[in-house]
């Protein structure tokens, strides 16, 4: 729940406008209830968004449950899946904290009725005619040409080296800070209001009577499912310590700022593992997955440049860290935080403190007793690696719009193989002469192993041009060769080069490349 240290601007290459849009026209996502105007942090996966969101959730699966990693010992480690409800017994959301602290700080603005997260805001000294300090706040993600025109507007004479300070150190700093400051988009000073807490969880009821004793919430993270059912899985599996626990699904959060497409979102899914280990193992386990979730994105194709590692500040740590070894995030380079990072992943060290606090709330004991020493008994420590999939589904697109102005669509996207939503196309060239037939036929037996596309009209730029769009790696022409020798083209996405290979080996080409 802590917000990444970001700097803002755009990179030269890619702009955000851009991949949204290219989102929107190919299919990979849309703003949800785009006929009624939308709804502000909602969105919605289209045809070829979903294909992408569930490579990368059956990718992460694969490494997680189906064919862990190989851990410190040589052999597999031990993980089994849940997948847990939506809503819980709101008892839950207390023992976890969230009722009472899953909340950001608030400021509202008299002037313009709009709403700010005080942790993402910044402020900027001025000063006026009579040579006293005034202040102007920015939006945290704010840069240059923003802050440029805002003063414009304000008439004030542009001063790129003013100081700038998190609102935070500016309370600290000056007194009576909120009197002197002019809000993000207010035009006099002393419209904001101090900060007040505000609690992220959607609250339901389940029932037919909406009161107290009905009132539930949607799930904040999908940790706590697996916290929940930590004695279950025990009492059902053959599990034993080392071993972790995983799940995938909707997350819902009720932020004060949803923004960025989706990369903060009000909706969205989690990929978590709760590892569960003895505390004294902690610290190496906590490293042994930080390589881990590092290694599997890189596998996946975000490169090192854009990767960043960071330990969280002591300030920003959650309760629970607070106690234990800290958090390290992944951070991706997304465009808009160039040349600052993002948080992808956090992988923290959750101490005890979750099934401590079940135990205490529930009444039902969380102890692990350790098979070979039944007198060993103690609730175990618990390492989580969490990582936003809907987050990591814009980090893949971000680090694949590739801009290339000598190409028909100019610009395609690199998706690795692996996770693009197509592998390939077949594309015959022309429309007639037993073309399309030969096209069908390949298509009739690629399709069973991978999903491809057989795209037949319009002419062969156009057609490259679109697959060039949605990442596809590989398209295969036939054409009148094909005829003769049962030869195809295969065009390869990056570098645009065509090579000639037997129809027959269509299939194995494809399940090499994908292995790469
Ligand atoms: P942030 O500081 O960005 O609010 P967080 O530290 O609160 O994130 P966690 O509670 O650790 O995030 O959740 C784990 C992961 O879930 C994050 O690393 C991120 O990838 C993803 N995530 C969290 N909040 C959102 C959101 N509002 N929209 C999309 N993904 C999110």
């Amino acid at each position: 729940m802590q917000p990444a240290k970001a700097e803002t601007s755009q990179t030269a290459t890619k702009d955000m406008k851009d991949i949204v849009a290219l989102c929107k026209r190919r299919g990979f996502v849309f703003p949800a209830s785009d006929i009624y105007g939308g709804i502000n942090g909602f969105w919605d996966y289209g045809p070829l968004g979903v294909e992408l969101k569930n490579n990368l959730r059956d990718l992460w699966w694969r490494r997680m449950v189906t064919c862990p990693p190989i851990g410190p010992d040589g052999h597999p480690v031990q993980i089994v899946g849940v997948d847990s409800a939506i809503i819980q017994n709101p008892k839950a959301w207390v023992a976890s904290g969230h009722v009472g602290g899953f909340s950001d700080p608030m400021v509202d603005c008299r002037e313009t009725k709009l709403r700010y997260r005080e942790d993402k805001l910044k402020a900027m000294t001025v000063v006026d005619k009579k040579g006293d300090n005034f202040y102007i706040a920015f939006d945290e993600d704010a840069d240059q040409e923003i802050i440029q025109k805002r003063l414009k507007k304000l008439g004030i004479a542009y001063e790129a080296n003013a100081p700038m300070g998190a609102f935070e150190k500016m309370y600290k700093d000056v007194p009576n800070f909120l009197e002197k400051v002019i809000g993000p988009d207010a035009s006099k000073v002393g419209t904001l209001t101090p900060p007040k807490q505000f609690n992220l969880m959607f609250q339901t009821y389940v029932g037919a009577t909406a009161d107290e004793d009905s009132k539930a919430y949607l799930r904040p993270e999908t940790a706590q499912g697996i916290f929940l059912n930590y004695k279950n899985v025990l009492d059902s599996s053959r599990v034993k310590i080392p071993f972790g626990i995983a799940q995938i699904g909707k997350a819902f959060r009720n932020e004060v700022n949803p923004r960025n497409f989706i990369f903060r979102s009000r909706e969205f899914e989690q990929m978590e593992l709760e590892w569960f280990c003895h505390k004294d193992d902690a610290a190496k386990w906590q490293k042994f997955w930080f390589e881990e979730r590092k290694k599997f994105w890189k596998d996946l194709g975000l490169s090192d440049e854009n990767l960043q590692m960071r330990n969280h500040d002591s300030d920003e740590l959650s309760h629970y860290a607070k106690a234990g070894l800290g958090t390290a995030d992944i951070e991706y380079k997304f465009p808009f935080t160039a040349p600052g990072f993002g948080e992808l992943e956090g992988i923290a060290h959750r101490c005890d403190f979750d099934l401590t606090q079940h135990q205490q709330h529930s009444g039902e004991k969380m102890e692990y007793i350790d098979p070979d020493d039944p007198k060993n008994r103690y609730i175990p420590h618990v390492i989580e690696p969490a990582a936003g999939l809907t987050r990591g589904v814009l980090a893949l697109l971000c680090e694949a719009f590739t801009p290339d102005p000598n190409r028909p669509s100019g610009v395609y996207l690199n998706f690795h193989p692996k996770i693009a939503p197509k592998k390939a196309a077949i594309l015959p060239l022309m429309a007639k002469d037993g073309h399309p037939e030969k096209a069908e036929k390949l298509y009739m037996e690629l399709r069973e192993e991978f999903p491809v596309d057989l795209d037949i009209k319009q002419n062969i730029g156009k057609r490259y041009a679109r697959q060039d769009e949605i990442g596809t790696p590989f398209c295969f022409t036939i054409d009148n060769d094909t005829m003769n020798d049962d030869t195809v083209t295969v065009r390869e996405r990056n570098t645009m080069a065509q090579e000639r290979i037997s129809m027959s080996k269509v299939a194995e080409y494809l399940r090499t490349k994908m292995k790469v």
